[in-house]
């Protein structure tokens, strides 16, 4: 059975295998190509670093137009050595045409390139994470007319897309994906199909798995924005405006990431009350991957000003709040979560972290492929 048959019969209940060699090369196949290029290019860095402990992964798509990612491993089809990181043909497609349309409004990142080339924005009132919800009459796939904004777009999407396959590799190296399957859940997924607003039991362990796989999501994001920022051939280009600042590019990153996790859960409206069994509410990870990202900067990058790299990362999620109310056309922007899951973020970093150093994180270990993390829980 080849990698890609062992996956395809794994995921087959989400939709399968996309093949994406079935696509025309003038197709969006360059696309899927270029992504799936780079994670694999990711695996084998990892492979290379540990390579006594590395488990057998395979990156690929899944035939699905929802948004979503999955992290699972061969137990189905009898290969239990065997791990594979899943990301929906839907996501990429999504993404693509919502930050590539974003580019092509003048009225996002005015900073930006020439954007008054560019087109006048209407409203997505139903701006959900489904491709239904673009694919609606008046809302076309519309590229940037201005070079740069096109290649920053393509930055912000690479950005996004990078966080998403990041977090689903720490859900295997991390071990998340074995514990899961201890307990009888065959895969990882990242959006849940029923949604609760009351806390009814205790999830903080798939609370914990998933600021795990943030936080490693965005120490690689992190690293590789800042090997960018350090590029010198970039300085003096057109480039240079978004990748030589590197207070603007964390913002940017911070912009994305906090753009995923509210368009996945429950958008605009988020709130600090709202729970589901497998992920911290998103206002919640937004905090939390802004606190974590300054204590990675603190430790590995000291030359970079902490405090000014933090006001970028929380400038990132309120402009994030307001891209989605202006994109779905509402009038008025509620930024106070954020600053609320700021204040709330200091007691549910307690009780995580308490759960996870006394639980889970004993239970964890036999499953993870690499020294087990500890949460940073810099103010
Ligand atoms: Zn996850």
């Amino acid at each position: 059975m080849t990698c890609e048959e062992a996956f395809h019969e794994s995921i087959l209940n989400y939709g399968g295998r996309f093949d994406t060699s079935t696509l025309l090369p003038d197709d969006t196949r360059a696309l899927f190509e270029d992504h799936a290029f780079r994670f694999r290019k990711y695996l084998e860095a990892w492979k290379a670093t540990y390579p006594k402990n590395s488990p057998l992964i395979h990156f690929d798509w899944v035939k699905n137009d929802e948004v979503n990612a999955y992290a699972f491993n061969g137990a189905k089809v009898k290969l239990n050595d065997w791990y594979f990181i899943g990301i929906t043909k839907g996501a990429i497609i999504y993404l693509h045409i919502l930050f590539e349309r974003m580019l092509a409004c003048k009225q996002f990142f005015p900073t930006i390139g020439i954007p008054d080339g560019e087109m006048d924005f209407n409203p997505i009132p139903d701006l959900i994470p489904h491709l239904a919800s673009l694919e609606t009459p008046g809302i076309e796939w519309v590229l940037p007319k201005d070079p740069i904004r096109k290649v920053f777009s393509e930055f912000l999407i690479r950005m996004i897309a990078d966080f998403l396959f990041y977090h689903e590799l720490s859900h295997v190296l991390d071990g998340h994906v074995g514990f899961i399957n201890r307990g009888g859940r065959p895969v990882r997924f990242e959006l849940c199909a029923t949604r609760r607003t009351k806390k009814k039991k205790d999830y903080r362990s798939h609370h914990m798995m998933e600021i795990l796989a943030d936080s490693y999501a965005m120490t690689a994001g992190l690293a590789e924005l800042m090997a960018i920022c350090d590029q010198p051939y970039l300085i003096g280009t057109s480039l240079s405006q978004f990748y030589n600042n590197r207070y603007d590019a964390l913002r940017h990153w911070s912009f994305v990431v906090s753009f995923y996790f509210r368009l996945c859960a429950n958008g605009i409206t988020s709130s600090p009350d709202v729970y589901d069994e497998d992920h911290p509410p998103p206002i919640m990870r937004q905090a939390r991957v802004c606190q974590h990202g300054a204590a990675a900067i603190r430790e590995y990058w000291p030359a970079v000003d902490i405090e000014k790299a933090r006001k970028s990362l929380i400038e990132g999620c309120a402009a994030a709040d307001h891209a989605i109310a202006y994109l779905m056309g509402l009038s008025e922007v509620k930024v106070d979560a954020i600053n609320k899951a700021f204040q709330d973020l200091p007691q549910y970093d307690t009780d995580n972290v308490a759960h996870w150093e006394n639980e889970l994180k004993p239970k964890m270990v036999k499953h993870s492929f690499r020294a087990l993390p500890n949460i940073r829980l810099d103010r």
